[in-house]
């Protein structure tokens, strides 16, 4: 494979981008590689600038649940863009598409759209902490929130890749109201609420961690932490911008049944375009600005082209036996990865929750953080390239999920296990 025509499309980037990439995973830096330019991706495909085709898995970091340019979005785009692009008036699809939330997702009694993750759980936090009157957010090791100030501590997804424990530039004062604990472990929780838990505004966590590679929460983990939020009057959040819509229709507080008072969405329910979402109790919800003293606002919030590609993307998700159907596809993808590792001689920690999952280069149960950076990076490293030159492109991070879409047929998996069983012994060797 030759990657002649990215390579010098890399070499502009990099003297107007800084490092090349409008965002730091993408450089292929933690791996080895420089990154291919995408001439266009169709279903689980990707096409670069050298016309060399692989196998998708990364699904632009979890929103193409359905695959790339699925008929209905982008039918739903054109249409959308034909009647103006941005009006900063309220319009129709607005309305529905958080009518729609509303009722896929109880526990978001209103919501406010908003245009990235990152402005979800920023603007989420500072609701909580105005609702409660208090400073103090506990957040968890290795989960990744976006990149405001206060939620850069101890973050996973490009912060984990590159070993930075937060950034130059976010001011002491910024953060220290934040706590990062070690996820999955009720007693730390109790033990830091006990000293402070009447100064807590907000326990923020992704419920199924998707930025540390990807953790499951331990059986009754997110029962207790509701629990401990009830007992000091905090706020539990839920950054479901990964998980929502993608673990169930409803989320991971559907498939664990346990009801957040807000939740950050972002991702799959903009159908690929630029969107987030926070939301939740109506209560909490009515002291947003202009019902509330709340501020939070957005030029482009609400755009239609992206409330039509995210309305087009739940009717996608909605239909009978999607989520059955992604279940039967990451399980026969996670059981031939496993076989092949084993084949190999590879040990391989393989964690998965429904259609989101990773394989991590390690003998031990991978449960929190500190267990996932135990893995062997430089393995993930050779393999990533090995399956890169077989034409399947996986996360460029030993930190990352992959993700299975419903554009990825038997065929596609079968060839991904195929290309990873010759990785596998190629990182053996
Ligand atoms: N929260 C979670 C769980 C995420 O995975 C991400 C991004 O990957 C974000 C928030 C930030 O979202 P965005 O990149 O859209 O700002």
């Amino acid at each position: 494979m030759h990657r002649k025509i990215s390579d010098r499309l890399f070499e502009r980037a990099c003297r107007v981008i800084p490092g090349g990439v409008n965002s730091p995973v993408r450089s292929g830096r933690s791996v080895g590689v420089r990154p291919f330019f995408v001439k266009e991706a169709k279903g689980c495909r990707i096409r670069d600038e050298d016309g060399n085709v692989y196998i998708d898995y990364v699904c632009s970091w979890g929103p193409l649940i359905a695959g790339h340019a699925p008929v209905q979005v982008v039918e739903a785009v054109m249409k959308a863009a034909a009647g103006g692009t941005s009006y900063g008036i309220p319009s129709r699809l607005e309305v529905e598409l958080a009518e729609q939330v509303a009722a896929l997702v109880p526990s978001m009694e209103m919501i406010r759209m908003v245009n990235s993750g990152t402005e979800a759980v920023m603007s989420a936090v500072r609701l909580a902490r105005g609702f409660t009157g208090r400073n103090k957010v506990i957040k968890f090791n290795g989960c990744y929130h976006g990149h405001s100030d206060c939620l850069l501590v101890a973050s996973g997804s490009g912060l984990a890749t590159f070993g930075i424990p937060g950034s130059p530039g976010v001011p002491e004062e910024l953060v220290q109201h934040t706590m990062s604990l070690r996820y999955n472990d009720l007693d730390v929780v109790e033990e830091a609420m006990e000293h402070m838990g009447g100064d807590v505004a907000a326990i923020v966590l992704e419920p199924v961690a998707g930025n540390m590679g990807v953790v499951p929460p331990r059986q009754g983990y997110l029962e207790g932490l509701r629990r401990i939020c009830d007992r000091y009057g905090a706020l539990l959040i839920f950054d479901e911008v990964i998980t929502g819509f993608r673990v169930a229709l409803g989320g991971a507080q559907e498939r664990y049944g346990v009801k957040p008072d807000l939740t950050c969405l972002g991702k799959i329910i903009g159908g690929g375009l630029p969107v987030g979402a926070y939301g939740g109790r109506r209560d909490v919800m009515q002291r947003v600005a202009p019902e509330g003293d709340i501020y939070q606002a957005g030029t482009l919030s609400g755009n239609p082209i992206a409330m039509a590609a995210g309305l087009a993307m739940l009717d996608i998700v909605r239909r009978d036996g999607v989520y059955e159907e992604l279940e039967e596809k990451a399980s026969h993808l996670a059981a031939g990865l496993g076989r092949a590792a084993e084949e190999a001689g590879v040990p391989m920690t393989l964690n998965r929750v429904g259609s989101m999952g990773c394989g991590f280069f390690s003998r031990h149960p991978v449960t929190d953080f500190e267990t996932a950076a135990q893995s062997d990076t430089r393995a993930y490293a050779v393999f990533f390239r090995e399956m890169m030159e077989r034409g399947v492109y996986l996360a460029p991070s030993q930190f990352e999920a992959f993700f299975v879409s419903l554009a990825h047929e038997k065929e596609d998996l079968d060839a991904t296990v195929e290309a990873a069983g010759e990785a596998f012994r190629a990182t053996a060797a």
